[in-house]
């Protein structure tokens, strides 16, 4: 019976699907909502949800869904059949909600046509305000306001954005960057700004605005060859088109692929009522964003334009004024605030911007418009924010309890904690010299570098490795590759909310913005800010956290040092996460470093670095010396020669890292390596060892080997010469020992590397323990305890990890060896062939950077369920430079790891996340109940 109705429904509905292309939003209704961004992109489903679900005033309109873009691209540029009547159904429906008619002449309706993707893509695609205005509809708009200038100022502005976005597009034409039509209608406006006098655009009269807007429509003809539309339906379909179009425009491809994101999405096309911000005097325009994204501040943010429209506060044509005190700048500090201006609309657009963030649960991007003092709400995002602002805010919204601890970690990406362990100014070299301009601070932290004018040079100078400052004018969203690969950016024009601010933000890049005493010749390349000429190559210091611009190099400091809020953010990390996190560090001076930054120990030591850097020439002669021996008596010599270097490095690296434990891995030195190639060097050693040269080369031939990576290494020297491990064994237990005479706790673990079967650990723990015995008797420490261990590196050794358990007390997987060996590619010659391999997409990732998760995976994978099986309380760790990948470490998380081991400076990204892998899971598991 119920089966039977399930089936006649779904019938039914089979029958009557007709697929929907357009959602409707307005006058308190939505036919969305925000949880339909890939349908209706990021912009469409919040303006749905605004309106929809929060009532908030939001002008009337439509959103033409992705699938459409998708349908556009799939079938040569063709909408689906149904798609012009659904468009003029869901126009008549704004008809009747604003009670004006599109193209009508007594009482017309504008509209805006916007893009929206289902990620934010600022500045990539493009809008176009007052789609309707014709010269028959003009009368009628000028009726309704009274008000000629605003009418033509709106046409003026229709005919430069459409004539650039809409009609050059099509005709082909891609002009060079500063040329364009835009660029030759921007001119003629400057021209007559000058002619008559006026700096400010709102300053033209109405009749020399309709002069222009005739030489306007001339000028279009001319150059693009067709003429500018005047017919409103015409417009608007050449500008949907446009917006479809313009996903596959080269610098939205470009700022994709930079940000990873899929080119299959596509956009969708908001067509909404025109709202009106360049009215007059009780009108304005503005951005705000719910917390300030520069550092975090929680209180309202944002900055507006009286009388205007669009994207003028954006663009940076004119100094915006500050929504409130918490907003003013250097630059603006002198301006009326909207709360002072229009004390009504801006406690509405507080309480707005209130329920947002409690509704949203985080920081938003708001723009907004005011028309003749009622406000309305054009788009919400979650705004972007930089790493210092991240990190504020993650800690403010848990104490204000609007999200909780783990909503709070996964908050913060971990290039955004990235940005706080970054270069700053060294603040002792910065307090004896005086900036030589000031900008405002758009993305802190420090930079310093040679000048580059342009995105290209920017480029250059990054692949040769260098510092660039990117000095531009503004900058537009062609230059992305550029601010990408600058170290950092300067710019002459532009607010907070610029363009150049707004990607700097997103990328944590050090950016200084509306530093207007710049003034830059571009074609000498030359730049001149505090009295002096700077030309292209000279250096500059920027700090991004206060807007100042140095001359010259100044010195650098490194990683975040005394930042509270990465202490307390960390400290957030670690009660959320489940994985410890250890250090590989092979020195006391590391070992502390580990510690500043967090290291719960070490999780590999590495015995043979004493014998690499300062102080190492006595050890690595003695080394030397070992390995070259013939006889186990000469052997056994060097190797007592050595011992107490040993002990001493040990004991130092344990003293520095107790009461944490620290895993010291016996050596794996490539002998050839250390086979000393200076004929004088060579000398020596033959003198020390009391032979001839022809015996010294022989010996040294003797050392040759074809394979060296799979060869005569590892826990295989331990077993041909085991006086190396007992020795080892012996200077790892008296420092020990010493140290807990001297009450420092100290618990080693001996780890064994390259191990292929457990018959290996049977035959070096039996060394080991007869060594511990001796230590015991000897120094008569009764407390002395340790666990012996191995390494996972070799897939044998994973294969038949259960008896591989059965010997060891811990497993720490050597992912560059088990990589290697699983892959087959040997680590120091990948050069030859993987870049092929990856440009060829034959591999996602190189393997050595990101663990292979499909396969070497599989092999940890198998390992862990093993020996655990073998050993259920089995200690599980990773070393190699994969313990610092996020995406690494949240496999090492659900693999049941635990903890994970990487180099000191990684050690808080992997702090980092750990906790987000453990947050997910907390969170996935509320969402099931
Ligand atoms: P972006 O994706 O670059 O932010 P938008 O679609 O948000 O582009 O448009 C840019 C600006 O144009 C908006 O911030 C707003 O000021 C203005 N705008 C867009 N649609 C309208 C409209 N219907 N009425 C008034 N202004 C609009
Ligand atoms: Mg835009
Ligand atoms: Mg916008």
């Amino acid at each position: 019976m119920v089966k039977q109705t399930v089936k006649k429904a779904a019938k039914k509905s089979a029958a009557k699907k007709t697929v929907k292309y357009i959602y409707s939003f307005g006058a308190g209704k939505a036919e969305g909502n925000g949880s339909m961004k890939e349908l209706l992109g990021g912009k469409g489903a919040n303006l749905a949800e605004m309106s929809g679900t929060l009532k908030l005033p939001v002008p009337p309109g439509f959103t033409i869904t992705t699938e459409v873009c998708t349908y556009y691209w799939n079938n040569k540029r063709t909408y689906p059949k149904t798609l012009q009547a659904d468009v003029e159904t869901n126009l008549k429906k704004i008809e009747r909600e604003t009670k004006k008619q599109f193209g009508s002449e007594k009482n017309p309706l504008l509209v805006s046509v916007r893009s929206g993707a289902r990620a934010s893509m600022p500045g990539m695609m493009e809008t176009i305000l007052n789609i309707g205005l014709t010269e028959k509809t003009i009368p009628g708009m000028i009726a309704k306001t009274g008000d000629p200038r605003f009418v033509y100022d709106a046409y003026r502005r229709l005919i430069m954005m459409y004539s650039d976005v809409v009609m050059e597009k099509a005709a082909g034409i891609e002009p060079k960057d500063g040329e364009g039509i835009r660029k030759i209608l921007d001119g003629m406006m400057g021209d007559l700004k000058k002619k008559l006098g006026v700096s400010d655009d709102t300053h033209i009269p109405a009749e020399e605005l309709i002069k222009l807007c005739a030489q306007f429509k001339a000028t279009v003809k001319k150059v693009l060859g067709s003429a500018f539309p005047d017919d409103p339906m015409q417009q608007l379909w050449g500008a949907i088109g446009a917006v479809f179009a313009s996903w596959n425009g080269k610098r939205a491809i470009a700022y994709r692929n930079i940000e990873n994101i899929p080119h299959d999405w596509g956009t969708a096309v908001n067509v909404q009522t025109m709202v009106f911000g360049n009215m007059g005097e009780t009108s304005a325009t503005g951005v705000a964003f719910t917390r300030n994204p520069g550092n975090g501040d929680s209180h309202f943010y944002g900055e507006y334009l009286i009388n205007a429209q669009g994207e003028d506060v954006v663009a940076g044509i004119r100094t915006p004024s500050p929504m409130n005190r918490w907003s003013a700048n250097e630059h603006s500090k002198h301006l009326p605030t909207l709360e002072k201006t229009m004390p009504k609309v801006y406690k509405e657009l507080d309480k707005i911007q209130q329920k947002l963030e409690k509704h949203f649960h985080d920081m938003l991007d708001i723009e907004f418009t005011i028309e003749d003092q009622k406000l309305w709400m054009l788009q919400c995002r979650v705004g972007k924010r930089n790493g210092t602002a991240a990190v504020q805010m993650a800690l403010d919204m848990v104490k204000e309890k609007l999200i909780t601890q783990e909503q709070a970690v996964l908050r913060v990406t971990p290039a955004q904690l990235g940005e706080l362990l970054l270069p700053a100014i060294d603040p002792k070299a910065e307090a004896q010299v005086k900036p030589i301009a000031t900008g405002l601070p758009a993305g802190p932290g420090g930079a310093c570098g040679k000048i580059v004018f342009n995105s290209a040079d920017a480029i250059k100078l990054h692949e040769a490795g260098k510092n660039a400052i990117l000095v531009r004018e503004e900058t537009n969203p062609e230059d992305i590759e550029g601010m990408r690969a600058a170290s950092g950016i300067l710019t002459q024009r532009g607010g907070m909310t610029s363009h150049a601010a707004l990607v700097a933000r997103g990328w944590g890049k050090c950016c200084i913005v509306g530093c207007g005493e710049l003034e830059i010749n571009l074609s000498a390349k030359t730049v001149k800010m505090g009295g002096k000429t700077f030309k292209e190559g000279d250096e500059l210091t920027l700090n991004g956290t206060k807007g100042w611009v140095y001359n010259g190099a100044l010195k650098m400091l490194e990683a975040g040092e005394g930042n509270k809020n990465l202490v307390k953010f960390l400290a957030l990390c670690d009660k959320v996460r489940v994985l410890k996190v250890r250090a590989n560090a092979d020195t006391p001076e590391d070992a502390a470093n580990a510690r500043k930054f967090g290291a719960e120990g070490i999780g590999l030591f590495r015995i043979e670095h004493m014998f690499y850097g300062k102080n190492s020439d006595k050890p690595l002669f003695i080394l030397r010396k070992m390995i070259l021996s013939a006889s186990e008596d000469e052997r056994k010599k060097a190797v007592n020669e050595l011992f107490p270097f040993m002990k001493a490095a040990i004991k130092d690296t344990i003293k520095a890292m107790a009461p944490y434990s620290v895993t010291v891995r016996l050596m794996d030195p490539p002998l050839h390596e250390f086979v000393p190639t200076l004929p004088e060097k060579q000398q020596e050693l033959a003198k020390a060892l009391g032979i001839s040269m022809a015996e010294f080369k022989e010996r040294a031939a003797g050392l040759h080997e074809v394979n060296p990576m799979m060869g005569h290494r590892g826990i295989r020297l331990g077993v041909t010469y085991p006086e190396i491990t007992r020795m080892q064994a012996r200077a790892i237990f008296e420092a020990a020992a010493e140290l807990l005479k001297n009450k420092v706790k100290a618990v080693p673990e001996v780890m064994i590397p390259l191990t292929c079967d457990a018959q290996e650990i049977v035959n070096q723990k039996a060394l080991i323990r007869e060594e511990y015995d001796a230590v015991v008797a000897k120094t008569k420490v009764k407390n002395l305890n340790f666990s012996v261990g191995t390494m996972i590196e070799i897939p044998r050794a994973a294969v038949l990890a259960y008896e591989v358990a059965q010997e060891a007390d811990f497993f720490s997987f050597g992912t560059n060896d088990l990589t290697q060996m699983t892959f087959g590619f040997s680590r120091d010659d990948i050069g030859a062939f993987l870049p092929e391999y990856l440009k060829q997409g034959i591999l996602e990732a190189d393997p050595f950077q990101t663990l292979d998760q499909r396969g070497v995976g599989m092999l940890i994978e198998h390992a862990v369920v093993e020996g655990r099986e073998a050993k259920p309380n089995l200690k599980i760790g990773i070393c190699g430079e994969h313990g610092g990948d996020p995406e690494s470490v949240e496999f090492c998380h659900r693999e049941g790891f635990t903890y994970v081991s990487c180099s000191a400076f990684r050690v808080p990204i992997a702090r980092l996340a750990a906790a987000q892998a453990a947050a997910k899971d907390v969170l996935a598991k509320k969402k099931h109940k």
